[in-house]
């Protein structure tokens, strides 16, 4: 007898009340339920108070089991992705044209930074009496060595998760596949069948992010709490009226203006990326539900997704270099330091090349910092007073930097995408998942 015949003897059974309530759950898009986690999680680290961080493992599971997929994840999208380009001078010109526009996007906020820095003041008054200096062991380098890039043993660098050399192998095999031709068509094949598989690997653990959402904001308030903004008022204003005019104005335009593409599709498209990067503070994380969005809701095709958002996570951070800018504004207005106009342009550049050397993790900005402040001479034992100041309340902002952090890697490769005409507008518009 076969199964079917069995099936279709039984009369059809309803659902219990488990299997309605897991209905009710997927009937919800995932985007709102995550929603709803981040509230539920805020009210509930807020009542509980630092008790909530007891349930800090279920957030360490999801950082895990998202930051997990990142390596295999780039490692196969972007070798299938230039396999599929068909031509090996179409990488050049994605790759040129991404790496301007970061380079664009990066120095526009940094001009957002050092301005509010300039007219709202954050720092004047600033009473560093209570901040235990923190020394940095990984201060002050500025930009990237080769051995940031390019990988003497390429397990190794697989195994140490460094996003950069991995990017750099899975460019060079994919050009090899495109260089090879025919003798290469199954090997293709085996990537594009696995990048299929890992995007499918990130859909399944993204079903946990309403958990792992909660207990990382619950986490978060319970500990640290909206009283940042008492604390450090200005500045927290400044971050975050900072990091929404980033995100919502200039990649909102940046989509309009060079993509010729409506607003509203892209960022209904991105918010469960915008959402992962707020709750996990680390682009690292965020990276992997990134190319999802990208391809699925923006209709970004793998070629452009597989190139401009690996180099994105790590290279073009406008929420970072905006807070970089926006501190040093901060320090020299506390140690009393008077910026002539070539400091400002001085800060500007450096700050620049300091977001691109930026790790896409937590807290990362702050031990940057130092390569900045000595420009204008603010002394380590300075930055460290500064760095103990800001850390206590780092968490709460470094979650406000680290979305517009994405939404420039997401604006850039929608436009890059549409220039080169690898994206489907109707996918876009749609923007489905929503
Ligand atoms: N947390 C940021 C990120 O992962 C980096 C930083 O600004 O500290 O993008």
């Amino acid at each position: 007898m076969t199964l079917e015949a069995g099936s279709a003897a039984e009369p059809p059974r309803s659902p219990g009340v488990f299997g309605r309530m897991v209905g009710l759950w997927f009937g919800v898009p995932l985007w709102q339920r995550i929603i709803a986690a981040l509230l539920l999680g805020a009210a509930v680290g807020l009542f509980w108070g630092p008790g909530a961080a007891s349930i800090k493992w279920i957030g360490d599971l999801f950082v895990h089991l998202i930051r997990m997929a990142v390596i295999p994840l780039v490692l196969v999208t972007i070798v299938s992705g230039v396999a599929a380009l068909g031509d090996p001078r179409r990488l050049g010109s994605i790759g040129v044209k991404t790496l301007v526009l970061y380079l664009f996007t990066t120095s526009v906020a940094v001009g957002v930074g050092l301005s509010l820095g300039v007219f709202a003041q954050p720092g004047l008054g600033a009473d560093f009496s209570a901040a235990t200096p923190q020394v940095l062991s990984a201060s002050g380098s500025v930009g990237l060595g080769i051995n940031d890039v390019v990988p003497a043993n390429i397990f190794k660098a697989l195994a140490d998760g460094a996003l950069l050399p991995t990017i750099f192998f899975a460019l060079l095999l994919g050009s090899a596949i495109l260089a090879t031709g025919e003798k290469a068509r199954p090997m293709a094949a085996m990537f594009e069948s696995a990048s299929e598989v890992m995007l499918k690997v990130v859909a399944i653990i993204m079903e946990f992010s309403p958990f792992g959402v909660f207990a990382l904001i619950a986490m978060v308030m319970g500990t640290t709490g909206v009283s940042v903004f008492a604390n450090i008022g200005v500045l927290a204003l400044c971050v975050l009226g900072g990091s929404i005019f980033q995100s919502l104005i200039v990649h909102g335009l940046i989509v309009r203006l060079m993509a010729w593409l409506p607003v509203i599709p892209f960022f209904r498209g991105i918010t469960d990326a915008m959402l992962v990067a707020f709750s996990t503070s680390s682009s690292m994380a965020t990276l992997p539900v990134a190319m999802r969005v990208a391809e699925e809701n923006l209709g970004i095709k793998p070629a452009v997704v597989s190139t401009a958002l690996p180099l994105g996570a790590t290279v073009s951070m406008d929420g970072t270099a905006l807070y970089i800018a926006l501190l040093a504004t901060f320090a020299a207005q506390a140690f009393g330091v008077q910026l002539s106009l070539e400091q400002y342009l001085l800060i500007g550049v450096t700050t620049v090349m300091v977001a691109v050397g930026t790790a896409p993790v937590p807290s990362a900005s702050l031990f940057m910092l130092a390569g900045v402040l000595t420009t204008f001479g603010i002394s380590p034992e300075q930055t460290a007073v500064l760095v103990g100041f800001i850390l206590p309340f780092d968490r709460v902002l470094d979650m406000i930097r680290t979305v517009p952090n994405n939404t420039s890697d997401l604006a850039v490769a929608t436009v890059v995408a549409r220039w080169e005409n690898e994206i489907d507008v109707e996918i876009y518009k749609s923007s489905k998942d929503i």
